[in-house]
């Protein structure tokens, strides 16, 4: 009996760790050879992984044009205050055209197994962060992706107005200062934090699981830190070295 109940410890320790999934920060960029974050290359890099799923970033441009980019500027172009047709002009660094959602979409479905991680920017004001989902939201709806798509936001109104819109897609808060019972009472699906916070709050990813709630992690580029994350039965993480991490 003794050796029964052992044997079932560390089979569920084994079924829990193996439950830990990858996502790619940004594509897969840091590849042989490296390309540029958020291109349409990192994330067929991505595709041909066999991870989970590969996270990318969601912006408006002036005219309303929903385009690809971490940071608010483009070169040296604000991107809320300029027309596509003006950064279109810019290349990104690896010679790729500046990629709008729609291009990055076209080049997600071609690969349903892996999972799309949009990632909403906040804007200036809620009315522009609620039209840029709305028409995020539109888009995925129109090109059939739906269920190969998942969001996060640091912005909470973005998470609800996801929510609202969408009640069934799977939306997770980015920011870190709501605690799992806070996140579940704002009727989300779950917490993608900083790793830090997770460390300051040891007992959030178990009470997070405990409410059914999605746990994942970014951006988790050591090894040892994923592994610690592992070992409290993280969902998720994600992180710019999908590749290293996916086996172990
Ligand atoms: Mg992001």
């Amino acid at each position: 009996m003794k050796k029964f109940i052992l044997g079932l410890a560390v089979l569920s320790t084994v079924v829990m760790k193996a439950q830990t999934q990858i996502i790619a920060h940004r594509g897969y960029f840091q590849a042989q050879p490296p390309t540029t974050e958020n291109s349409i290359k990192s994330l067929e890099n991505a595709q041909k992984l066999k991870i989970y799923g590969s996270e990318f970033d969601v912006r408006m441009t002036k005219d309303g044009v929903l385009v690809i980019n971490h940071d608010e500027h483009h070169g040296e172009m604000e991107i809320s205050e300029t027309n596509f047709k003006e950064l279109e002009a810019l290349k990104l660094s690896n010679g790729e055209k500046f990629p709008t959602l729609k291009d990055y979409l076209k080049q997600g479905k071609k690969d349903p197994s892996l999972k799309l991680i949009v990632e909403i920017k906040p804007a200036k004001t809620p009315e522009i962060e609620n039209e840029i989902t709305q028409k995020t939201l539109k888009m995925i709806r129109d090109m059939k992706l739906e269920g190969q798509s998942e969001y996060i936001s640091f912005s909470l109104n973005i998470c609800k107005q996801i929510k609202k819109l969408e009640p069934k897609f799977k939306v997770q808060y980015l920011n870190g200062e709501l605690s799992p019972e806070q996140i579940k009472k704002e009727g989300l699906d779950g917490m993608d934090y900083h790793y830090s916070i997770f460390q300051k709050n040891p007992t959030w990813i178990s009470e997070a699981k405990a409410l059914g709630l999605i746990t994942n992690s970014w951006t988790v580029n050591d090894p040892a830190i994923y592994q610690d994350l592992k070992n409290q039965g993280i969902g998720f993480v994600t992180t710019n070295i999908p590749d290293q991490l996916k086996n172990k």
